[in-house]
């Protein structure tokens, strides 16, 4: 399969099964956004609820906030964001088509009609309006572009509330905004995306220490979420590539069908932040360290994560064709962890009550494992179970006589299909629940 061909198999099941829908469609769409359907908004619900618990919840120097998108925009002359987040713009001269020059091949020509591309300019990407009824230059506030702004502006709020000891971290998941010149790639390139990111404050002799291991927990995260481990590469940005704020930036680069891209981010910002939000803002920004009565601006580390890039990374590494029972079969090799229903339940015929009720007792019993335990009963068992190896669901588990007990020996067993092989196994109430609680959890 050309790689082409799979993102648009990807694309159309996305659609097809609910996982992904373009943005607006009813109107014709609107370039650079794209909506989460009833299986997507699991599956990304399921990868932030990961995030938080290993980059959050298990760790004892870390906590959150949920800042306002909105902010005073004083934050983004602060960080540097009004005067320079900006990429290199140009436009075809015939086509009247805009690129972004940092991703054409230098011969100054337009890659789609050939005409004479103009001169490269810098277009800032932040999305801008205006908070009230005034629409003069006080009232102008920014779409954040990324979600750091919100964690950095409360510094002193979490220090002063919770009195955490260095070195801890804060971290926060919400939407980012960047007004992209050319996006693509479905999910991939967005102009509303949503970011999981972490400021971790530390001593700056104690930045090497905590880069790395912040580099560590995210291959952790991309060995739990279940892409392959191969498929994901670390580039060392060099010093005229990196941001203005940083000192060391290690980009996580993964192997998409449309060439190896940026995935993740992590760098080390050092004061940069906290000092320039101090000057401009007058409030000091500093940490005290009792113990050795001295003050001193903390240094930061920041893993940065797309969610948006985590769930492509996803899909497509799952995706998967073969064939059974002489036909093609398509399903998502997704890890039991992240894949948005964890079983289905279903009696083997459907108009025959005794074994609908079984079933349903089965499907309540497993709902006490976890929640998304969902219920088929439509055509024959064959077309159930490619319903759900095309949303990525681990497990089968069907109902039939045997369950009743027209076998006496096969009583109160279920049969337990798996979704990668199609095997299939007998198995009892208690053992079922057992394989399914140790594969999610
Ligand atoms: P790129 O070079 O691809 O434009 P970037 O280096 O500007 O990305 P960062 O500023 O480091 O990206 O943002 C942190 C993370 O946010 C990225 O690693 C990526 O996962 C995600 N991200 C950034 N821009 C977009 C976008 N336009 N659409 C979707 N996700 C994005």
């Amino acid at each position: 399969m050309s790689d082409q061909t799979l993102m648009e198999k990807l694309i159309s099941l996305a659609k097809r099964r609910g996982f992904i829908f373009p943005g607006s469609e009813i109107y014709g769409g609107l370039a650079g956004t794209f909506d989460y359907g009833p299986l997507g908004v699991v599956l990304k619900e399921n990868v932030e609820r990961l995030w938080l618990q290993m980059f959050r919840d298990d760790r004892d120097d870390m906590y959150g906030v949920d800042a306002a998108i909105l902010m005073n925009s004083k934050i983004w002359e602060a960080s540097g964001h009004v005067s320079g987040f900006s990429d290199p713009l140009v436009e075809c001269e015939k086509c009247k088509r805009r690129f972004r020059a940092d991703h054409l091949d230098g011969s100054g020509k337009c890659p789609e009609c050939e005409g004479k591309l103009g001169d490269v300019r810098q277009f800032n990407m932040m999305f801008k309006t205006h908070a009230g009824a005034n629409e003069d230059t006080s009232a102008v506030v920014y779409l954040r572009p990324e979600t750091a702004g919100g964690i950095f502006a409360n510094f002193k709020n979490v220090v002063d509330s919770i009195h955490p000891k260095l070195p801890f971290g804060i971290a926060q998941i919400g939407k980012a905004f960047r007004n992209e010149i050319a996006p693509r790639d479905f999910i991939f390139r967005l102009r509303e995306l949503s970011q999981m990111e972490v400021e971790y404050f530390v001593h700056p002799s104690e930045w090497e220490q905590a880069f790395e291991g912040w580099r560590k927990m995210m291959h952790l995260f991309a060995k739990a979420i279940g892409i392959p481990q191969d498929s994901v590469h670390e580039l060392e940005v060099a010093a005229e590539d990196r941001a203005h704020y940083s000192k060391r930036t290690i980009d996580f680069e993964f192997d998409y069908p449309f060439g190896r891209k940026e995935l993740w981010g992590l760098a080390y910002r050092t004061d940069f932040d906290l000092s320039a939000h101090e000057k401009h803002s007058n409030v000091e920004l500093k940490y005290l360290d009792e113990t050795a009565g001295v003050k001193f601006t903390p240094h930061v580390i920041e893993p940065s994560l797309g969610v948006d890039r985590t769930v492509l990374a996803i899909l497509s590494s799952a995706y998967r064709e073969d064939s059974m029972g002489g036909e093609v079969r398509t399903y998502l090799a997704l890890a039991p962890k992240i894949a948005p229903v964890k079983a289905m339940v279903s009696p083997l015929l459907k108009n025959k009550p005794e074994l609908v009720a079984k079933a349903r007792e089965v499907r309540a019993e497993l709902k006490k494992v976890h929640p998304a335990i969902a219920w088929d009963d439509n055509g024959n068992i064959g077309k159930r179970y490619r319903r759900q190896d095309e949303i990525g669901t681990p497990f089968c588990v069907t109902i039939d006589f045997d369950t009743l007990g027209e076998t006496p020996e096969l009583k109160d067993t279920v049969t337990l299909r798996h979704r990668d092989t199609g095997e299939q196994e007998r198995l009892t109430m208690p053992e079922v629940a057992e394989r399914i609680r140790s594969v999610i959890q």
